[in-house]
């Protein structure tokens, strides 16, 4: 079987790095690199394995059996594939809705890797959780190079200044790395979640929980956040306003697993922060938790600076491409034995993200 990569465009990650291919040697497998692929993450073609082929992306498509990328093909890339290619990608096909339906038209087989159950057994292909964990890392680097104030608490000759507040809205993977990576650098860090669970994962990272009462859970939802009450939702903006208005900083990330982000800063909570603020909104993509985010842009409203990015793992493009790549091979070595693809759909996670063709529940 012959292993296409794909170069991304308007990404610098590449989904598998040089020794993730070593990872994977078989009988019986071939790779094809489409030229370039891994350069803007600081892979050569030179620093794959000898027995790789670099080839053109059209020679890549033509000849791979399995395609890889980390985001899908364009429409009219897949409409040009042969029937019988797999792909594996992250289609996201809880937000992009006609993904499976095209798949299946066309006859292609899909993986779609953000569809990996979040469960202890899935945890070394937990792609979403690596890539999260950046994302959170990055709003706070970001946050505090667009400040004009300090992080830390500072005792100068010339005056002591106070450390910068940090709100963190949603505490799931990317939100408990913001809050750690800025407790590091000093902060005082608020954060809120709709799940219990949350509480004592933010309480251990020494930060405060802003808790407000009535939240709806559910425990069939996989570890993920259910849309919450109409009520719900309006005494958690009027809570958030209350914290967001002595912030210096905040950095949201709440989302519902195939919904829009929920609005948890209004643009009258954007008028009553302070002038110098900064909000980042890792939800952009998906509405935005703030009402005033527009997605892959960084506007000023109200002096207040809203960073709106969903993709900042992007930003750390060579350690996000080595752990793209390790949990990437964990999940193919799940499906290719002996240099040919085996698919169990008896095994959970294979069945959980094998999209297209379709499965019965
Ligand atoms: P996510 O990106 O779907 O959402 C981010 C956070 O936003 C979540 O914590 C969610 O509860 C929160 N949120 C949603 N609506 C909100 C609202 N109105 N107000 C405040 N917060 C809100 O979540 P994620 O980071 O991908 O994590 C999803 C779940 O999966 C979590 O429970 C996490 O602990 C779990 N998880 C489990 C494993 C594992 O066991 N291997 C690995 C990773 C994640």
């Amino acid at each position: 079987m012959q292993i296409g990569i794909l170069k991304e465009s308007g990404d610098r990650r590449v989904a598998l790095v040089p020794k993730g291919i070593e990872k994977l040697q078989q009988d019986g497998l071939q790779f094809l690199l489409e030229s370039g692929a891994g350069a803007t993450a600081n892979f050569s073609d030179a620093d794959y394995p000898d027995t790789i082929q670099i080839l053109s992306r059209a020679e890549v498509l033509q000849q791979a059996d399995l395609l890889i990328s980390i985001h899908p093909l364009s429409e009219q890339e897949l409409k040009g594939l042969a029937a019988d290619k797999t792909l594996v990608a992250l289609f996201e096909p809880y937000n992009q809705t006609e993904v499976v339906s095209q798949l299946a038209a066309l006859q292609l087989q899909a993986f779609s890797l953000d569809m990996i159950p979040r469960t202890t057994l899935a945890q070394s292909m937990d792609i979403l959780s690596s890539m999260a964990s950046i994302a959170g890392y990055k709003a706070v680097l970001l946050a505090a190079n667009t400040t004009p104030r300090y992080f830390p608490m500072m005792i100068t000759a010339a005056g002591s200044v106070k450390p910068a507040q940090v709100l963190v809205l949603g505490a799931g993977v990317a939100g408990l790395q913001a809050i750690a990576t800025a407790k590091r650098m000093g902060a005082v860090v608020e954060a809120f979640d709709v799940r219990a669970a949350a509480k004592e994962e933010v309480k251990s990272l020494g930060a405060k929980f802003v808790e407000v009462e009535g939240a709806a859970e559910d425990q069939d939802a996989g570890g993920y956040a259910v849309e919450q009450s109409e009520d719900f939702l309006r005494r958690q903006r009027e809570a958030v306003q209350q914290s967001a208005a002595k912030s210096d900083v905040v950095i949201t990330t709440a989302q519902v697993r195939g919904r829009k982000a929920p609005t948890l800063v209004t643009a009258d909570t954007v008028a009553k922060m302070k002038p110098g603020s900064v909000i980042v909104d890792l939800a952009a993509s998906t509405g935005g938790n703030c009402e005033l985010t527009e997605n892959n842009k960084t506007i000023v409203a109200h002096e207040v600076t809203i960073i709106g990015d969903s993709n900042l793992a992007a930003s750390l493009p060579q350690d996000a491409s080595v752990l793209f790549s390790n949990n990437l091979v964990n999940f193919l070595k799940l499906i290719i034995q002996e240099g040919e693809l085996v698919i169990d759909l008896e095994n959970e996670i294979v069945k959980s993200a094998l999209i297209s063709p379709p499965q019965s529940a």
